[in-house]
């Protein structure tokens, strides 16, 4: 299984060196056609308008879209998340390309700037659950983005309780009138929606490599979900009765 992780600015090393821990070489991904021989492709943290510019300038926005929907898995790790998401809130004037899939909508700076940067143990029963360890998991979060709703299909994997108390104020966190964002008592941190995973927290910069075997994982279901899929359809034209799978030259 090729891992590919888009290397165009932001901590992809970090995720490369998350990989290695558990035994995974990944592939550093910066030109459209390296996403035609991956399996599955991390978008890291960093800057999202910066990368946007960068993916802009490698004609990647096209491809990435083809890669979301083409089934096979993709996990956005904080400015990675923002890039999945079919909408954001907080962005700069003009707005902000997205790669989009992710059904919900991201708000780009919600817990502030740089300087309200924050590491907390976050509760993820779920996560705890699939890949064994602890119900909490230590999460950094670097200007992190948060998600505000969620779409029907969109499982949430971990939440963050928030008030006014412990929130910057609207133009810290770089939101304007029109946003319109209602005083919230919790916002969404990690969520999976079918083949994308999206957290707004940065994984790979701690030493639990839970998210990224889960992620591994979801490219083993889908995978074995697939073939399935090839076997119950094959079975519908049994040998010597329906269309052969193979041409026979007689
Ligand atoms: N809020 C940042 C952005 O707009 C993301 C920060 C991060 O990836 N650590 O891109």
């Amino acid at each position: 299984m090729a891992v590919g992780v888009l290397a165009l600015q932001g901590s992809f090393n970090e995720h490369m060196a998350a990989l290695r821990r558990i035994g995974v070489k990944g592939v550093e991904v910066r030109r459209p056609e390296q996403l035609e021989s991956i399996d599955s492709l991390i978008i890291p943290g960093g800057e999202s308008t910066t990368m946007a510019k960068l993916a802009n300038y490698h004609n990647l926005f096209p491809a990435l879209r083809e890669f979301v929907n083409s089934g096979k898995p993709v996990w956005g790790t904080c400015a990675g998340l923002i890039f999945l998401a079919d909408k954001a809130v907080g962005v700069k004037a003009g707005g902000q390309e997205l790669v989009g899939g992710l059904n919900c909508t991201v708000h780009r700076n919600y817990f502030g700037s740089q300087l309200q940067s924050f590491e907390t143990e976050l509760s993820v029963p779920k996560l705890a659950e699939k890949e064994g360890g602890p119900d909490v998991c230590r999460a950094v979060f670097i200007r992190a983005p948060a998600i505000l709703e969620v779409g029907a299909d969109v499982e949430v994997l971990a939440d963050y309780p928030v008030s006014s108390d412990n929130l910057p104020s609207m133009a810290t966190r770089g939101e304007d009138k029109e946003d319109n964002i209602g005083p919230l008592d919790k916002v969404i941190v990690a969520v999976r929606q079918g083949n994308l995973l999206g957290t707004a927290f940065h994984p790979e910069l701690t030493a639990d490599t839970r998210w990224h075997s889960l992620f591994l994982r979801m490219g083993e279901e889908i995978g074995e979900r697939r073939l399935q899929c090839i076997t119950t359809n094959s079975d519908d034209h049994p040998k010597g009765k329906g269309t052969p799978d193979l041409p026979i030259f007689e």
